[in-house]
């Protein structure tokens, strides 16, 4: 599966407690983030990450452009509900394309945890189909 990875500032410590935390049903995935939370990440645990551009330059867009092509499987974005964003107009453009394409999107980390829980018992199989059936809405 293709999985991205999102934090905000003040959620990249919990998003690198997370990966830590799942370090070794994530290593079988091809993973994604934007910059900064992709080097978090990659420094405190051995998983390998394609890193797009920071956020606020363009790095969820980059993700949404994989979404878009119906190449991203689930989407982690720790958001940060309690600080302005100078790049709202994207964050809100990532969870709509999630929305359009039907990719599964956590915002938090509870719905993260229960997420990765389907993907450990390897719920997420229709993806593969959805993909191989090139259903792009
Ligand atoms: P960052 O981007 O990982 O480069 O900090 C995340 C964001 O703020 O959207």
């Amino acid at each position: 599966m293709n999985i991205a990875f999102i934090a905000h500032d003040k959620k990249k410590d919990d998003l690198v407690k997370f990966a830590i935390a799942y370090e070794e049903v994530l290593k079988d995935h091809r993973l994604y983030s934007t910059g900064t939370t992709g080097k978090r990440i990659m420094a405190e645990t051995k998983l390998d990450i394609h890193r797009f551009k920071s956020g606020p330059l363009g790095g969820d867009q980059q993700i949404g452009s994989m979404i878009a092509e119906n190449d991203m499987d689930l989407v982690i974005f720790f958001k940060d509900p309690l600080t302005a964003q100078p790049h709202e107009p994207d964050i809100t453009a990532l969870i709509r394309l999630c929305d359009v394409y039907t990719i599964p999107l956590a915002t938090n980390m509870a719905t993260a945890e229960i997420l990765l829980s389907g993907l450990q018992r390897g719920e997420f199989t229709w993806r593969e189909i959805e993909k191989e059936q090139g259903n792009d809405t």
